[in-house]
C-alpha cells in the first residue's frame, strides 16, 4: 500500500502529518517527489485523517476497511480531481480521479456542506492545477476560502511556484523528497539529444514528439529548462561541449541567443497556458532551427 513512499526518506513527513491530522490544516500543498509520490503522499493523509487508529493519536494502521478504501480510491470522503483530465474523457470514460469541470466543481460545492459519511473529515485532493481557466480558478479559491470544518483541501504540484499565488497563500506547503538528481535527470537527456540533433540537422524530433502522450508537461517543462542553461552557457562563453544543446547552439550570435531565451520563456508560458506540451516543444524547436540558419 502506498508503495511509492515507502523508502525511508519519507518517515519525517508521515510523522509530521501524522500530528498535523489531530488539528488538521485546511489547505495542504504537497510539492516535490513525483506525481506518484504526491497521489501517495495525499491518499496517505486521507488515510491520517480518516483511520480509528490515526484519530485516536497514532498512525494510519493501513489495515482497516478505511485505509483500505483510501488507498483504492474507492472511499466516498476521498474526492480526486485532476485538472488535466478534459471534461470529454471523464463524461464518456468517469475514473475515481475527476476532471476539474466546472459541472464536477458545482456537485462539490454541494457535497461540501454535507457532512462526511463516517468520523473525520472529508479530503478533497486537487492535481493538475497549472494552467487552468480562470473561471474555474476562481470557483475553487472561493471553496479553499469558506469555513469549512468537515473538509480539508490537498493541492498537489511539482513546484508551489507553478500554482497562483492566491492558492499557494491559503495552504500549509511541505515539499517531498526530491527524487534522485540522476533519475530525475534521465528523461530528458534523452530529448536533449534529440532536440540538438534537430537543431543541427532538421531531422528526428517530430517523429518524437508525435508518438501519443510522449511528453507532458513535466517533460516538456524541463526540457525547455535545459535549453535555457545551454544557452546561458553558452552566451557567457562557458559552453559545456559534451551537451548536445550547447554544440547546436554554439554558432549562433549574441542577439540570436537573447532571441532564443526569450522564446524558452515564451514557450514556459505556454506550457502554464495547458499549451499541449508536444505543440510547444515543436515551435520552439522549428525557431531555434530557423534561428540556426536551417531551413
Ligand atoms: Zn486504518
Amino acid at each position: 500500500m502506498f508503495a511509492s513512499i515507502e523508502s525511508p526518506d519519507f518517515v519525517p513527513l508521515k510523522a509530521l502529518l501524522h500530528r498535523l491530522a489531530q488539528q488538521p490544516p485546511q489547505v495542504l500543498l504537497l510539492e516535490g517527489g513525483s506525481e506518484a509520490q504526491r497521489l501517495d503522499m495525499a491518499r496517505y493523509w486521507a488515510a491520517c485523517c480518516r483511520c480509528p487508529q490515526a484519530l485516536s493519536g497514532g498512525a494510519p494502521c493501513l489495515v482497516c476497511p478505511v485505509c483500505l478504501q483510501i488507498a483504492a480510491n474507492e472511499h466516498l470522503d476521498l474526492r480526486i480531481y485532476d485538472g488535466r483530465i478534459s471534461n470529454k474523457d471523464d463524461e464518456e470514460n468517469p475514473g475515481p480521479i475527476r476532471a476539474l469541470s466546472m459541472e464536477n466543481l458545482r456537485q462539490l460545492k454541494q457535497l461540501l456542506r454535507d457532512a462526511p459519511h463516517g468520523e473525520g473529515r472529508r479530503v478533497v485532493v486537487l492535481a493538475g492545477l497549472t494552467g487552468q481557466r480562470a473561471s474555474s480558478a476562481n470557483a475553487l479559491l472561493k471553496a479553499l476560502e469558506e469555513p469549512s470544518p468537515c473538509n480539508v483541501f490537498v493541492l498537489l504540484a511539482p513546484q508551489r511556484e507553478q500554482l497562483l499565488p492566491t492558492l499557494v497563500s491559503r495552504a500549509l506547503c511541505l515539499t517531498l523528497p526530491w527524487p534522485d538528481p540522476l533519475a530525475r535527470n534521465a528523461a530528458p537527456a534523452d530529448w536533449e539529444d534529440a532536440l540538438g540533433l534537430f537543431l543541427q540537422t532538421g531531422r528526428g524530433l517530430f517523429e518524437k514528439t508525435s508518438a501519443r502522450n510522449a511528453l507532458d508537461a513535466q517533460l516538456a517543462q524541463l526540457l525547455i529548462l535545459s535549453c535555457q542553461k545551454a544557452l546561458a552557457r553558452v552566451l557567457s562563453g562557458v559552453a559545456d561541449p559534451a551537451s548536445p544543446l550547447d554544440s547546436a547552439l554554439t554558432p549562433l550570435s549574441a542577439s540570436s541567443l537573447a532571441s532564443c531565451i526569450a522564446w524558452c520563456d515564451e514557450a514556459q508560458d505556454a506550457l502554464r497556458q495547458a499549451v499541449t506540451p508536444a505543440r510547444v516543444v515543436e515551435a520552439l524547436a522549428a525557431r531555434l532551427y530557423v534561428a540556426r540558419g536551417g531551413r
